[in-house]
């Protein structure tokens, strides 16, 4: 039996992680203090549970409400540089060592900011947490789906530009319901055409369609979330009867699929964990991985996430390692980096966790 105190221990990827989505509480009441913006709550803990409430609501709109209040005490260089910087020590807390984390420049201008101050602002206080953390991250810039098809192209723009500072992918995130990904395709043509890497938030509130236009019209590397895949397939207990093209071109493509348990039981993606088709996934060979989504909103951790995961579809350490491995394998940042975090971080150390946890195996 896997334990949360071995869950604990385990060297962690994460690759779905939104900064504004994981801010610390007492970090929000004193921002918001400086700049003398209105909260919903006075106190950190009271605070936290106003955000969870608020995600919990079986709605991808009303699960994204609470990103206007972190957004608020984000529009300066040093709030920007804080959350970052500290985001790098809340995940290596966790024992993450390889962060791909995203943010939505577009949505930082409020206070007279450009787009590459806001980028360089994030890049400063992750590149101050990698030093002081000793992991390593990669950024994503996100266009959101609701706004001008030429908006999306101008962060497609901007995150090429960053390339050699860490901006290691473009994302598409925020409503899906009637703002199909194909409406960005000059973004995502710019991206293909300059060989970027491309993920995009799909089959999360939206189904099967959803997931096909980010593939085959947008070009996809990576899906986010995906979980609505499963509406594509007859299923029997957690064997596959059958499944359409589209499911075996992302199984035979390896493509990975960036899963959030808690929030998709939040925003109604899944049902209840017991219906969550992760595991489904998982047994037929998926390239499926465990990822946060939103740390604050979703009142989670890759440790609770891994818990869970173990809890409901009775992973095993072997298996948890295969999906770490998986997660660093699908990371953006390029293959030498990744072959140097898989061999000369993740496997000694879990190495060492089987020792210690049982020294017969
Ligand atoms: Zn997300």
């Amino acid at each position: 039996m896997v334990t949360e105190a071995m869950i604990e221990k385990i060297p962690k990827v994460e690759l779905h992680d939104h900064l504004d989505g994981g801010v610390r509480p007492e970090t929000i009441l004193e921002l918001a203090k400086e700049y003398s913006i209105d909260l919903p709550a006075g106190e950190p803990d009271q605070l936290a549970a106003w955000f969870h409430r608020g995600a919990d609501r079986k709605n991808l709109v009303l699960y994204l409400e609470g990103f206007s209040v972190t957004l608020s005490v984000m529009q300066t260089q040093e709030g920007l540089e804080r959350i970052a910087y500290e985001a790098m020590e809340d995940r290596r807390r966790d024992n993450v060592m390889y962060l791909e984390i995203r943010f939505a420049p577009i949505l930082h201008l409020h206070k007279g900011l450009n787009l590459e101050q806001v980028v360089e602002s994030v890049l400063r206080g992750l590149e101050r947490g990698r030093k002081d953390f000793g992991m390593d991250y990669g950024l994503i810039l996100c266009a959101m789906r609701n706004q001008e098809a030429g908006v999306s192209l101008e962060i497609a723009e901007l995150a090429v530009a960053f390339r050699d500072r860490n901006v290691v992918g473009f994302d598409i995130a925020g409503d899906e319901f009637g703002h199909p990904p194909k409406r960005h395709i000059d973004a995502f043509q710019y991206i293909r055409n300059r060989n970027f890497n491309i993920t995009i938030h799909a089959g999360e509130a939206f189904g099967i369609e959803s997931i096909w236009q980010a593939l085959q019209i947008c070009g996809a590397h990576r899906i986010g979330h995906a979980t609505r895949l499963v509406e594509d397939m007859v299923v029997q207990g957690t064997r596959i009867e059958k499944m359409s093209s589209l499911s075996h071109f992302i199984r035979d493509k390896r493509i990975p699929m960036e899963m959030c348990l808690s929030s998709n039981i939040q925003t109604g993606a899944a049902k209840s964990l017991e219906e969550h088709p992760f595991q489904l996934y998982f047994r037929n060979h998926f390239r499926v991985l465990l990822c946060t989504d939103n740390r604050l909103m979703s009142n989670t951790t890759l440790t609770k996430e891994m818990s869970l995961a173990v809890q409901y579809f009775g992973l095993t350490l072997r298996d948890l390692e295969k999906l770490t491995i998986n997660s660093m394998k699908s990371a953006f940042v390029h293959y030498d980096e990744r072959i140097r975090i898989i061999y000369d971080v993740l496997k000694p150390r879990f190495a060492r966790l089987r020792e210690e946890t049982n020294p017969m195996d």
